[in-house]
């Protein structure tokens, strides 16, 4: 390819045309089902204070020491590019004092930012769906937000996907979990990595989330969470996996799993898939009872989860779609004819919905119009030369069927004729 002046930067990718459809199909149908579950939309700011981020996700995470987008505006502010959604979700329901007013069930979409090594599944600029629920104290909807991801999983395709699922009790239940953590690591702490040991004394879960190699059968064999649990905790995570069982969803429990942040509490998860390699994560969660009260806020028990839309792609990615994109390319030699094609094309997006249509432009004649018409992918060409002009006729010519011989139909019975055509060919009702 030739060399350009300009690059995205790393990490930041384009999502072009040839790939867009999958991304729409993802959206669309994430959309609707969601729609279909009661949650409503809600959109706030690629930016933020940094303490925000801090505040919620922790100081001692990965996101806060070392992933962050942060830097000084021109005021002198520290702001810092969203790595995540549910800060700034959390921020605007305080900020708009909607916490107050009963449940809230919640989605958004939109990119996220995170300086981390890139690789495929891992980029700086990624697209997240995320869900927040608010004012519900599960296990409930703990398990119907599962149900929900599964149905989604379905409805893209997705087979190769299993859930894990922990309990991570309430915080006096991690005190005592942490503390135990603490004095077991220790006894290994020559063997331990350096990150193992800088998160000793900050962030002991998080060495449960160690990836590297040499630290599983240490980690294996540390003390389980699930031993530390207090009895509402138990009872919590007893419900939520009857329910689980009632709705016939697979999982597994995988008393290693901590999402390693402060404000988490009782249920967490992770969808994974073993078709992604290491970056198998494709949508992680948990309940976080104790973040709005850590925020200043009122106690509101929530629960949030958020889906990485890359890596789901990927997975889509096997079944192609070769959904035809545009319908009618009309073709048109002459300015007249031109004007005549433009208000044809228009009385059929009038009366015809979902004929999408291209108006050639540009000029040329019908060969290279031709071309261009066969190039789009569109079923069918319409045609607006002189003779037609003269005559009050559009031609028809059918381009993915050689035999078809091209017809001639008056203009002012266009629109019921691609009435009928749109029935023949499936496209409405
Ligand atoms: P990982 O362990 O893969 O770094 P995480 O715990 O940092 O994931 P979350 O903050 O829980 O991820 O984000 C939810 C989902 O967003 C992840 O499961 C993943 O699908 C996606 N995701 C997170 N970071 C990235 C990234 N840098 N690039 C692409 N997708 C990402
Ligand atoms: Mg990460």
């Amino acid at each position: 390819m030739a060399k350009v002046m300009f690059q995205a930067i790393r990490g930041m990718n384009d999502i072009l045309p040839a790939n867009t459809p999958r991304w729409q199909q993802l959206e669309a149908c994430a959309r609707d089902i969601l729609q279909s579950y009661g949650y409503q939309e809600i959109r706030f700011p690629l930016l933020e204070k940094t303490d925000l981020f801090k505040r919620t996700i922790g100081d001692v995470t990965d996101i806060v020491e070392k992933e962050m987008y942060t830097f000084d505006d021109r005021n002198g502010e520290s702001l810092t590019l969203r790595p995540e959604g549910t800060a700034g979700c959390v921020r605007a329901m305080m900020e708009h004092g909607l916490l107050r007013q009963g449940v809230q069930r919640l989605w958004y979409a939109g990119a996220m930012f995170r300086h981390e090594r890139p690789q495929k599944g891992r980029y700086r600029q990624f697209q997240q769906i995320g869900i927040e629920v608010f004012n519900l104290n599960g296990p409930d909807i703990d398990a119907e937000m599962l149900v929900l991801c599964a149905r989604l999983w379905a409805k893209l395709g997705i087979r190769d996907i299993h859930l894990e699922i922990n309990s991570l009790g309430i915080s006096g239940t991690r005190l005592a979990y942490r503390a135990a953590l603490v004095s077991y690591f220790r006894d290994y702490f020559g063997d331990l990595d350096e990150d193992s040991r800088r998160r000793l004394n900050s962030n002991p879960l998080r060495i449960l989330d160690s990836k590297i190699p040499e630290m599983q059968p240490i980690v294996n064999a540390a003390p389980i969470l699930q031993d530390y649990l207090d009895t509402e905790s138990a009872e919590h995570f007893a419900q939520l996996k009857t329910f689980l069982g009632a709705a016939n969803l697979d999982y597994t429990v995988n008393p290693r799993l901590v999402r390693g942040l402060d404000y988490y509490t009782h249920t967490v998860f992770e969808w994974i898939t073993g078709q992604l390699g290491a970056q198998g994560t494709v949508c992680a969660g948990g309940r976080y009872n104790a973040l709005v009260e850590q925020l200043g806020g009122p106690s509101v028990p929530a629960i949030g989860m958020a889906m990485g839309l890359e890596r789901l792609v990927e997975l889509m990615g096997a079944e192609e779609d070769h959904a035809v994109s545009v319908h009618i390319y009309f073709v048109a030699t002459s300015n007249e004819a031109w004007s005549r094609a433009l208000n044809l094309a228009e009385s059929l997006r009038d009366e015809v919905p979902g004929l999408n249509i291209i108006t050639h432009s540009g000029g040329g004649g019908f060969k290279s119009q031709f071309k261009q018409a066969d190039r789009s992918g569109a079923l069918l060409a319409l045609i607006l030369g002189d003779d037609e002009i003269s005559r009050g006729t559009v031609g028809i010519k059918y381009l993915r069927d050689a035999g078809a011989p091209q017809t001639s139909i008056k203009q002012a019975a266009l629109c019921e004729w691609a009435k009928d055509w749109c029935h023949q060919i499936g496209l409405c009702g």
